[in-house]
């Protein structure tokens, strides 16, 4: 069982539900039938270009991405939702803000939903810092179904969990 409760700000109702599914093993199975669809970013040069594609449909204003890659070191436990980096450096007497984002390399074989849905979530950080509600509409503006999303992802970061506990 997993000691790590990706759902604790969920009514105690739902918890319990998708508990219950981990512990019969089911839940695997339950969200791959429901996000059967993979995805064919494997590589940085293509995660940096899916990300530009969203970031040029949906928030063209937005400051530009330095950087985009898997990060491999970025841990799940702490980062379960990617990570985003705002380095402000000084060159030649101006403050140049750099934005990076890293997803990990976890996601490189997560559904395709998921892929997507942490890139949102990730590309709405350049505009707002907290998650507040600014923040959440934003995100429900690149992908609708981003709150469901959510929820799913934390339940599939769960079964991740159990599968790598010893
Ligand atoms: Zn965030």
């Amino acid at each position: 069982m997993s000691d790590r409760n990706y759902l604790a700000a969920y009514p105690l109702e739902l918890q319990q539900q998708v508990q219950a599914l981990l512990q019969d093993g089911r839940l695997a199975a339950h969200l791959e039938r429901k996000y059967p669809e993979r995805h064919a970013i494997q590589s940085d040069v293509a995660l940096y270009e899916y990300v530009s594609g969203l970031k040029q449909r949906y928030l063209r204003n937005a400051p530009p991405l330095s950087k985009v890659q898997y990060d491999s070191k970025l841990r799940v436990v702490q980062h379960a939702l990617g990570t985003h980096t705002h380095v402000s450096r000084v060159q030649g007497g101006k403050l140049k803000a750099k934005n990076e984002i890293r997803v990990a390399t976890l996601f490189r074989e997560a559904p395709a939903a998921f892929l997507r849905m942490i890139v949102v979530h990730e590309l709405a950080h350049l505009k707002e810092k907290d998650h507040d509600r600014a923040f959440y509409q934003l995100c429900t503006h690149m992908e609708p179904g981003y709150h469901q999303l959510e929820f799913d992802l934390r339940a599939w970061l769960m079964v991740q969990d159990s599968l790598t506990a010893t």
